[in-house]
């Protein structure tokens, strides 16, 4: 019997007590009955709008309903046939203004819950070692995708479904990109990415780490032992204020010090040597995402204060609603209308605080938002021992100084056409390498379509 409606059956976390002293996962996923229960409030809309708004498109419907009938192995392959990181995207996607957003349920607050529900079919799928067995068709052409975040990832498991032998070249020494070394594992655990990423392994697909493409093999060399090449090499370079003292010590950028929380696993240090110095009050600056993500980790490494610094206030934050709601249960202290002038150090060169300006919100600008403007005379000192800039990123200007010949526009983004590819034949580019700052679904949507075009191109090639 379909219980249609109904109140959102809630998801079970850890208590901001509990969480704030480990890494462990916030949301604690449903049950088989909870999944059932919220998965039987589907409305079964005609004109399915989960669908159409999923940038790739997943068969939302058809998981749902295989779920409400307890089909939770059907619901797997269902979700899995179109998306090998049903895991990973059922926690970070951006539901509400998305999938979610569009349920006719969300508009009194209780839309479906369909981003925990693809989480729950995956990790019951996980518990069962469960992978559908894909029969390959083996064709002889190479591709190689640079970088292992979200886009390559998709590219690259696309284009081994089709029988390519493909080739991921990743810098780090884990594959992910984002997944592995930006967010943290109290939102995205580790053992999650690693076991999603095991599946294209499984399938063939070939992950060369620690390889640099520009240093350790030239771009041209690529170019000319690969039949196509596809770039996902992200947006990880971050931006600074460029104000006074941000060379002092214990001044991060929001990349480097989720690199070493995550990647380097500096909250076990003794286990592993990579250090990082996390002050008992610690200021973040940004309230993006990224901001939040760093400030949850600094409050779990113990700093006791946590302020977020904001130049505009909580309702432009560009953050996720529940990123926000759960940095405040954990204790962060927001701060809007704030900005730095000048970091403040000791003789030893040592982080001591940050002066602030009191902002005031103006006309707006060109992002829509209203422009934050200094109230001059209104400045003061924040005492600090840590501060984390959480700014934005950009392409790494690494890898394009070895790739002149690659078009790019005046902020280091590749340039692409409709089928992105690049002005060089055969090479294509997605996700925040053409985008900037975006999204895992945005980046999987443009690896898919990148694997499309790769493979009209190669098949043409083969007539
Ligand atoms: C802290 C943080 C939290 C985020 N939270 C969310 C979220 O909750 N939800 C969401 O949807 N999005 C989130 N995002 C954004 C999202 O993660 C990115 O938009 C997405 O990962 C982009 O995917 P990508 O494949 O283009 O690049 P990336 O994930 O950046 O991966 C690029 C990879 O390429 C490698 N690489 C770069 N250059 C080379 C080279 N020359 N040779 C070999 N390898 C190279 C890099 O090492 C990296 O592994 C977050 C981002 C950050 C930083």
């Amino acid at each position: 019997m379909i219980k249609i409606g109904g109140r959102r059956v809630p998801m079970r976390e850890l208590s901001p007590e509990e969480r704030i002293k480990n890494f462990s996962s916030v949301p604690l996923g449903y049950t088989e009955a909870e999944a059932v229960r919220e998965a039987q409030r589907c409305l079964q809309c005609r004109g399915v709008p989960c669908e159409v708004y999923c940038p790739i498109h997943l068969r939302v419907l058809d998981m749902i309903r295989a779920i409400a009938a307890r089909r939770f192995q059907e619901a797997f392959f269902i979700i899995q046939a179109d998306n090998p990181l049903p895991a990973i995207t059922g926690r970070v996607c951006p539901q509400e203004s998305q999938c979610e957003g569009v349920c006719p349920l969300a508009q009194d607050g209780r839309g479906l819950n369909i981003g925990k529900l693809e989480a729950f079919v995956a990790d019951w799928a996980r518990a069962r070692g469960l992978r559908e067995k894909l029969q390959i068709k083996e064709r002889p052409q190479r591709v190689a995708v640079i970088g292992s975040g979200p886009a390559g990832l998709i590219c690259a498991y696309d284009l081994r479904r089709w029988g390519y032998q493909v080739v991921v070249f990743e810098a780090l020494h884990k594959a992910g990109g984002v997944l592995q070394y930006g967010i943290p594992a109290f939102r995205l655990p580790t053992e999650v990415v690693d076991y999603e990423i095991s599946y294209l392994q499984e399938i063939g697909v070939e992950f060369r780490l620690n390889f640099f493409v520009g240093q350790n093999i030239p771009f041209a060399e690529l170019r000319r032992d690969f039949a196509a090449i596809f770039i996902g090499t992200g947006a990880g370079a971050p931006l600074f204020l460029g104000i006074e003292g941000e060379n002092l010590k214990g001044v991060y950028s929001a990349n480097e010090f989720l690199i070493r929380v995550n990647l380097m696993k500096a909250y076990r240090f003794l286990e592993y040597d990579t250090p990082i110095i996390c002050g008992r009050r610690v200021g973040v600056i940004g309230a993006g995402n990224v901001a939040m993500d760093a400030a949850r980790c600094a409050r779990r490494l113990g700093a006791e204060e946590v302020y977020i610094l904001y130049r505009r206030t909580r309702k432009e934050s560009p953050a996720r609603d529940e990123e926000i709601q759960h940095a405040l249960e954990e204790g962060i202290i927001w701060m809007e209308l704030v900005a730095p002038r000048r970091f403040l150090g000791d003789e030893k060169g040592w982080c001591r605080g940050v002066e602030l300006v009191r902002m005031r919100l103006g006309e707006p600008d060109s992002s829509g938002r209203p422009r934050p403007l200094p109230i001059e005379g209104s400045e003061f000192v924040l005492e600090l021992e840590t501060v984390i800039e959480a700014l934005g990123t950009t392409p790494n200007r690494l890898f394009l100084k070895q790739a002149p010949e690659l078009a790019v526009n005046r902020w280091g983004l590749i340039q692409v056409d409709d089928n992105l590819q690049t002005n060089l034949p055969g090479v294509f580019a997605g996700g925040d390498a053409i985008r900037g700052n975006a999204t895992v679904i945005l980046a999987l949507g443009d690896g898919r379509k990148a694997a499309a075009a790769i493979h009209r191109q190669l098949s043409e090639a083969e007539r």
